[in-house]
């Protein structure tokens, strides 16, 4: 929160971050909240292995990544995650099933945004075979064991792939 050094209401210099999500003047006392963002990533399964995405933008540029991204003000979850999924591999996901929530850091053009992930899950019948390509490098797809954690550019989505494993090696956890 380094760039946010002038008061916004009041324009005092006299800004203080508690560290977590409050950014308060001291002179006129405004608070702005840096609220935790609803953002997330789809798990799509296709003939029993998973689609990830090879970041092609920071944060995370090069690295493995969930289909997915930031919930727009005013749409669920669900509707944003389908939204990024049309939009990044120009297919239709009908059904999403969620699987678990994770904290997260993205950290975008100086400024450190703290999301809550939801991570869900689909599966789908076809490969895409289009991607946008100033998003993504390439598609890979891969056994849901064969994910290398140290490519994974998130940790949030670290955390859902193991919480998948983890449902799957149960059986609990059936795919449609
Ligand atoms: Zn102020």
């Amino acid at each position: 929160m380094k760039l946010f050094t002038y008061c916004p209401s009041c324009g005092s210099g006299d800004m203080h971050f508690d560290g977590i999500k409050e950014l308060t003047c001291k002179d006129c006392s405004f608070t702005y909240y840096h609220n935790v963002a609803a953002a997330g990533g789809a798990i799509l399964e296709h003939d029993g292995k998973i689609i990830l995405i090879r970041r092609n933008q920071e944060p995370g540029k090069g690295k493995l990544d969930l289909p997915g991204g930031f919930a727009d003000p005013d749409e669920t979850a669900e509707e944003a995650i389908k939204r990024e999924i049309r939009e990044e591999l120009n297919i239709n996901v009908e059904t999403l099933q969620y699987l678990g929530s994770f904290p997260n850091t993205y950290e975008y053009k100086g400024v450190c945004y703290r999301s809550c992930d939801l991570i869900f899950h689909a599966g789908i019948e076809a490969f895409p075979t289009h991607f946008d390509e100033t998003e993504v490098q390439e598609l890979v797809l891969l056994n849901p064991s064969e994910v290398p954690d140290d490519e994974i550019a998130f940790e949030s989505i670290r955390r859902g792939l193991n919480l998948f494993r983890h449902l799957k090696s149960q059986e609990k956890y059936r795919t449609k």
